[in-house]
């Protein structure tokens, strides 16, 4: 049985969030072990597009680039990081996440205005993972 990722508190997310990132940013790759680091929680997609505060919605990343990414879709956010910043952002980690999400949307229904959304960022996210 799945356990319900609903019932993690923040705290909890972000310590699993930080295991599934490998203790890294997810968009930069900074270390977020080190002391001077303040992981944070960035939503996947965007809380202004009605993105869920949830384990499946989130990655763990540095505090610079959830404040630079603003509501930027994430594949708009991978390009411009390695455009504009020669990142290489952890797509794959992004498209997993993106794949978790769908499948609770499948499982639990609702969410039904970030569904097309979800679907056109996992099929996006997961062809710059493969680039
Ligand atoms: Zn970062």
């Amino acid at each position: 049985m799945t356990r319900d990722t609903r019932q993690m508190s923040p705290a909890d997310r972000l310590e699993r969030l930080l295991e599934l990132g490998g203790g890294a940013c997810a968009w930069c790759g900074f270390d977020l072990s080190k002391p001077q680091a303040r992981p944070t929680r960035d939503h996947i997609v965007p809380k202004i597009k009605g993105g869920p505060t949830r384990l499946e919605n989130e990655v763990a990343s540095c505090g610079s680039c959830n404040a630079k990414r603003g509501h930027d879709s994430p594949s708009q956010f991978i390009e411009s990081s390695r455009r504009d910043r020669g990142l290489e952002p952890n797509a794959a980690l992004v498209a997993d996440q993106l794949d978790s999400l769908d499948a609770a949307i499948q499982r639990e229904g609702g969410m039904r205005k970030i569904r097309d959304y979800v679907t056109r960022e996992a099929k996006r996210v997961r062809a710059l993972a493969e680039d």
